[in-house]
């Protein structure tokens, strides 16, 4: 029997991040996946649904600027997209898969081993993989299982995966269609309604079962991209329960239930049910294992379960489902098996992008969250009108809006930009809060001009009483005040 230091279950980014790091302690590892490499992270997930919405971003521009320059517009082709996504797709899977065989000839070669095979663990040390009819089992020290998730289904919803999709089927469709409902108003959902909505070529409704989507989010950002969603012909239908969904000629008829009692059927080309996702473990482990877990994941302190020498990371737990998240716990998971981590597991402070009209990024906590936690703390907006660099860009919707603890130490508690770059401009207060540092330094610091990150400054100084612009003039477009039990006072200086 073959034996290993490692077994990682699962090359998605958690699992492949995880094995890369094991090669770091110089630790002989076996990496096994029954799909594609790279999982959810470049397939039908984060990478795929990425370059949608890129694509779809810039041609919703150019049909913009096209208007604008009377020229006419030309058709966009659904296959030409859909094949460009696709190279991405390649692209990335490739690298990973290029970067793992050159691994495997260098010196680490004695260390790294990749299995194509479907992986379970027949004891607390032996792990079997199958593929295409042959059998093997192999012994591990340790165990890390990244084994990730899968569109949740709804077992009274018809789904085919052709008419009635998933985020695994969506991006299969042959042409755009003509009418789409999306049900689920959470970050997946928002996500397919604003890519399918700026091809300009779908009519999209949206189904919310309260009265605003991303109900996790500040009002005020939701307004912005609920405006935008709606000003692009999305359809909110707001407070309403799906209570019928068929599939008919070829078309999807469903029926809503309003929370006035009232009930109202449409009828629509295609359906993208985005309700969450379900942890893959099902025949992952003989069941003389006795793993714990919930249907939310399998249960982890700090990334191991309660057999000692078995670890779960990434989707597959009942944590945060990204990307970076998956890797920072694959990453962590190895460094509590083979070493010592530096700092411990915490999850407060991660950074996030929702990849919407516009694009909305944020890290630490918003203001429903400080509130929720009792906390009150000193919140500064500025406008992306006061920002030369979103004028150059000519365009100027979105904010900044930073909170600090309500005290003269003014600890960043979290910061949301909503607008253009707003992901890129937010990395230096996400690397503030994880030195739990004061704003000062942000405040000192001379940013390049023109850039959104003067806005984050802008916003430093106002909370110091230095700022270019005085919060008590441009009302509407700067803001600077404390929230005390939920209410808020201007801040004078
Ligand atoms: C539409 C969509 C958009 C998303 N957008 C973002 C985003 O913008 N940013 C972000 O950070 N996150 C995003 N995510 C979430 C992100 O994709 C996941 O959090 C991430 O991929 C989880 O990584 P993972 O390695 O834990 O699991 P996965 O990526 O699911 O990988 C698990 C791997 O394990 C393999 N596997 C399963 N069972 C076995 C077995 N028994 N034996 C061998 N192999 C097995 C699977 O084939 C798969 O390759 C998105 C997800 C979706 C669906």
């Amino acid at each position: 029997m073959e034996k290993y230091d490692l077994v990682v279950i699962g090359a998605g980014p958690s699992g492949y991040a995880a094995a890369m790091r094991a090669l770091d302690f110089k630790k002989r590892t076996l990496l096994i996946e029954k799909d594609k490499v790279g999982g959810a992270g470049v397939t039908n997930g984060a990478l795929s649904s990425k370059t949608w919405w890129e694509l779809s971003r810039e041609v919703a521009s150019f049909r913009k600027n096209l208007k604008k320059f009377r020229i006419d517009i030309p058709d966009v082709s659904y296959r030409e997209i859909q094949q460009e996504v696709r190279n991405a797709v390649h692209e990335r899977k490739s690298m990973l898969e290029d970067h793992m065989l050159q691994m495997q000839d260098s010196r680490h070669a004695h260390l790294l081993k990749f299995k194509k095979g479907k992986a379970r663990l027949l004891s607390q040390n032996e792990v079997e993989i199958t593929s295409e009819g042959r059998r093997e089992v192999v012994w591990a020290d340790h165990i890390i299982l990244a084994t990730g998730s899968r569109p949740r289904y709804l077992p009274e919803l018809p789904i085919d995966e052709k008419i009635v999709m998933t985020s695994d089927g969506i991006e299969n469709m042959e042409d755009f269609p003509e009418s789409m409902v999306i049900v689920g108003a959470g970050v997946i959902g928002c996500e397919f309604a604003t890519i399918f909505s700026a091809f300009g070529k779908t009519k999209v409704n949206l189904i919310d079962k309260g009265d605003r989507i991303l109900p996790f989010e500040d009002e005020d950002v939701v307004r912005v991209i609920e405006r935008n969603m709606e000003s692009n012909g999305i359809l909110i239908h707001r407070n309403s329960k799906l209570v019928d969904m068929e599939i008919k000629d070829g078309r999807v008829e469903y029926e809503l239930e309003y929370t006035d009692g009232t009930k109202a059927k449409f009828n629509v080309e295609k359906a993208l049910v985005a309700v969450g996702r379900t942890p893959n473990f099902e025949d992952l482990w003989d069941e003389s294992l006795p793993i714990d877990f919930t249907k939310r994941g399998i249960k982890d302190n700090e990334t191991q379960t309660n057999i000692d020498n078995i670890y779960a990371v990434g989707d597959i737990t009942a944590d945060i489902s990204l990307v970076n998240v998956g890797e920072l716990e694959g990453r962590y998971a190895v460094e509590k098996i083979f070493g010592n981590p530096a700092r411990k597991l915490v999850y407060e402070n991660i950074s996030t992008i929702m990849f919407l009209h516009p694009e909305v990024a944020g890290v630490g906590l918003n203001e429903i969250s400080a509130r929720e936690k009792g906390i009150d703390y000193k919140v500064v907006t500025l406008d992306y009108s006061c920002i030369p660099r979103a004028i150059a860009r000519r365009n100027t919707q979105g904010f900044i809006k930073l909170l600090v603890t309500n005290d003269d130490e003014m600890k960043i508690l979290g910061l949301k930009i909503i607008g253009h770059h707003a992901s890129s401009a937010m990395q230096s207060v996400a690397l503030l809060i994880f030195m739990d540092k004061g704003i000062e330094e942000l405040a000192e610091c001379v940013h390049p001009h023109p850039s959104i990150t003067e806005g984050i400054q802008e916003c430093v100084r106002m909370l110091l009483g230095k700022s270019l612009f005085k919060p008590e003039a441009l009302k509407g477009k700067l803001s600077c005040r404390t929230s005390k039990a939920g209410l808020y006072e201007d801040i004078h200086f």
